[in-house]
Order: structure tokens, then C-alpha cells, then sequence
């Protein structure tokens, strides 16, 4: 039923599985069969204060029976206020343009490069390098950032200029030219394959661009929001990128994205906007999450679980030497390098039938991005899924 209305109504852009999901109580989902499954996704790191989160639905409902939406032609409250709280916990100078989606705040900062190149060089530069294998959004001009071939396809061409892709962060020092304003990279590459980058090279690389006046911008689309437990990975590497993007864990399902920047003054009135973007309702239950997970980083519970859901995740790797071969990530941006794409797939499939949803990333990274508030025994309940999965593959 829900299959064929699915397929006769919706674009078929989605490889999907067809349960009809009714409910969810933090890390727990039920389908309409009343069966419950493990939520090791959080919708891909969107969830991360869980399903069903009573405090959130609250915040939404008392902003929608309020004010959902009046324009950003006039100051709106939860957005200031919400833009108070990101400088803040990001322990920087800077301040925040509300946008929806992560590809659009990554097209925000895009803008924000382009401009300061107009503007603040004798020779105009516009040139942005990203990494390959990173992710950084669909639209036209994110796809073409995204470092990964197979995205850049001819159908949708042509695409904007200005983008190079290194290998390695090493690269990126003799790929600067006089075109370049702008080096934009995540910290942990996400959908690549749940990769970090070393400290060291990070902070490095800050430096050199620094000196340079080469802007550092920094996606934390899916880093950010205490996935990695620091506010913002940028923290965790204790580095002051000149822009962050968020997105995906900011609004706990409420679409949200953020173009946070040190640069206050590059953006004129009229240089940017957005209908939606900030509006009451998305910036009060963002406001709610963060305040949420502040709290729950500062009592200790979020180190807490970071360092259980590690424990079992070593132990599970352990039993498996022979398809599991490693663990990769931080946080609960967490992956395990599978044998091969084949084996990926099958334990993907076996784990869903089991009832632990995972996530892939990368030709052969399998993916865990919990909610962060999921508990101990919905962390013991999920990996013993995993394994009857995993016995049933090996
Ligand atoms: C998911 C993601 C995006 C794109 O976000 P959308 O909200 O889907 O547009 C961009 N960058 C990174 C690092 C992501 O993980």
C-alpha cells in the first residue's frame, strides 16, 4: 500500500526500503506492525536527541501554536537567540546566517569565499579546493565541490567553476595558486567513509591558510552539534576556521542548516537570504536541541555514552576479525571498515531484518550514527542485533 503509493507519487530518487515506521522513542523505532528496531542512524545524524523527544515536541508545538513563520524582513527572536547559543558553545567571535538544508549552508559559505575573493585581493580569486571523497550537498554547485567523480555526472552539467579536489590534506599546500580563496573540508569526512584527519595536519593547514589569507571553511554538517562530543569537531581540533557549516543534528529533524563565520562583514543586506531559513519554528526547536545536549555534555552523560557505545563496538570488532576489520570515527560518528562492498551490503540488509538500522558510507565503511542521547540498554539491544547479523553472515 504505502509501496505503490510511494512509487506511483514520489520521484524515485531513493533506493528505499519499504517499513512504514509509526513511532520512536529515543533509539527506538516501531513499525506499523508494532515491531521495534534499534536506531543506529538518527535519519543520519539528524536525530540527536532522539525520536519522540518530549521536550522538542513541546518547544515545536508552543512555537506553532504561536508564530511558525513571519519573514526574515523582520528580527525573529528564536533565531537571534539561537545565533547567541552556536557563538557561544563554538567558543568563537562569530555569527550565524540561518539556512535549511547543509547543501545550502555550504552554498552560503561558497558565497561568502566568492565574495571575499572579489573583495579583499588586487586579482580577483575564486577557487575553492575540497578533498576527495568528501560530501559536501546535491545542489548544482555542492555536488561539483563534492571530491567524488561519480557524482559529477554529464547529465546535470554544466557545472560552476572553481573547484579543485586534492587526495590528501598534504596536497593542498602546492595546489594553492593565485585563484584560491578557499579550502573547504570536513574534519571527519561523513558520508566518504567516517574518516578523520589528523590533529596535527589540521592545525597546520589552519595556520598556513591563516597566514595566507586563505579562508579555512570547515563542514560540519554532520561533525557538528556534539556528534563528534564537542560542540563542533572544530573545537575537538582546536582550530578557529574562518566559516562552519551546520545542518543535520542542529534542529533534531526540523530542517535547519547554519553559515557560521568570524567574517561578520563580508555579507551586505542583500547579498544573501532565505524565505525560510531562521524562521520561528526550525530556530526554536534547534534552540531547545542545543540547549538539550549542552546539558547533557556538561553532566558527563554524553562522554558517558561516547565511551560505552566504544566498548561494545571494540568487542564486536573483536568476534569478527574476519569481516570487521577496523573501527574508524570519533563521537558517535562512528564506522567499522567491512571486508568488502559485497559483505557490506549483506550485513546492512541481515542487520535491518534482525532490527538495528545501520547506515553505510564509503565503498565499504559500515556507518553508526546513534542519537546521543541513546541509552545503555538500547546500545546493548542494537549491538546484540548486529552480531546475530554479523553470525549469520560469517
Ligand atoms: C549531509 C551532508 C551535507 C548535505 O546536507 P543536506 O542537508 O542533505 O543538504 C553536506 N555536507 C556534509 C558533510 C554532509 O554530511
Amino acid at each position: 500500500m504505502l509501496e505503490q503509493l510511494d512509487k506511483q507519487f514520489v520521484l524515485q530518487t531513493y533506493k528505499r526500503n519499504y517499513v512504514n515506521f509509526k513511532k520512536g522513542i529515543n533509539a527506538t523505532l516501531f513499525d506499523e506492525t508494532d515491531r521495534d528496531y534499534i536506531d543506529f542512524t538518527s535519519g543520519i545524524g539528524v536525530v540527536s536527541v532522539g525520536h519522540g523527544n518530549k521536550e522538542v515536541a513541546d518547544a515545536i508545538c508552543k512555537q506553532a501554536n504561536n508564530i511558525i513563520h513571519i519573514s526574515n524582513l523582520y528580527a525573529i527572536e528564536p533565531q537571534a537567540k539561537l545565533a547567541e547559543k552556536i557563538a557561544k558553545l563554538s567558543e568563537m567571535d562569530v555569527a550565524t546566517f540561518f539556512a535549511n538544508s547543509g547543501a545550502e549552508a555550504n552554498e552560503g559559505a561558497i558565497k561568502i569565499a566568492r565574495k571575499y575573493g572579489e573583495t579583499k585581493f588586487d586579482k580577483k580569486r575564486y577557487k575553492v579546493i575540497t578533498l576527495e571523497h568528501s560530501f559536501h550537498g546535491r545542489t548544482i554547485t555542492t555536488v561539483k565541490a563534492t571530491g567524488q567523480a561519480s557524482m559529477h555526472s554529464p547529465n546535470f552539467a554544466p557545472y560552476p567553476d572553481g573547484f579543485k579536489y586534492d587526495a590528501r590534506i598534504d596536497d593542498i599546500y602546492n595546489s594553492i595558486d593565485d585563484e584560491t580563496v578557499a579550502v573547504m573540508i570536513e574534519l571527519v569526512q561523513g558520508e566518504g567513509g567516517v574518516q578523520p584527519f589528523e590533529k596535527k595536519d589540521i592545525q597546520e593547514l589552519a595556520k598556513f591558510l591563516k597566514e595566507q589569507g586563505i579562508l579555512l571553511i570547515i563542514d560540519e554538517v554532520q561533525s557538528g552539534v556534539y556528534r563528534t562530543g564537542e560542540f563542533l569537531a572544530s573545537n575537538l581540533y582546536e582550530i578557529e576556521p574562518d566559516i562552519i557549516t551546520l545542518a543535520k543534528g542542529l534542529g533534531g529533524g526540523v530542517p535547519i542548516g547554519a553559515v557560521v563565520t568570524k567574517h561578520k562583514d563580508i555579507f551586505e543586506a542583500g547579498d544573501h537570504g532565505s524565505t525560510f531559513g531562521g524562521n520561528y519554528l526550525s530556530t526554536a526547536a534547534a534552540s531547545k536541541v542545543v540547549d538539550i545536549l549542552d546539558e547533557y555534555k556538561n553532566s558527563g552523560q554524553l562522554d558517558e555514552t561516547i565511551i560505552y557505545f566504544d566498548s561494545k563496538l571494540n568487542e564486536l570488532i573483536k568476534k569478527y576479525p574476519e569481516l570487521l576489520l577496523e573501527k574508524v570515527g570519533v563521537g558517535l560518528m562512528k564506522g567499522i571498515r567491512i571486508k568488502d562492498a559485497d559483505s557490506l551490503a549483506a550485513i546492512i540488509s541481515k542487520a535491518f531484518e534482525e532490527g538495528v538500522l545501520v547506515l553505510r558510507a564509503g565503498k565499504n565503511t559500515l556507518r553508526l550514527l546513534p542519537p546521543l542521547t541513546i541509552s545503555k540498554k538500547e546500545i546493548d539491544e542494537g549491538f546484540k542485533r548486529l552480531e546475530n547479523a554479523l553470525s549469520k553472515i560469517s
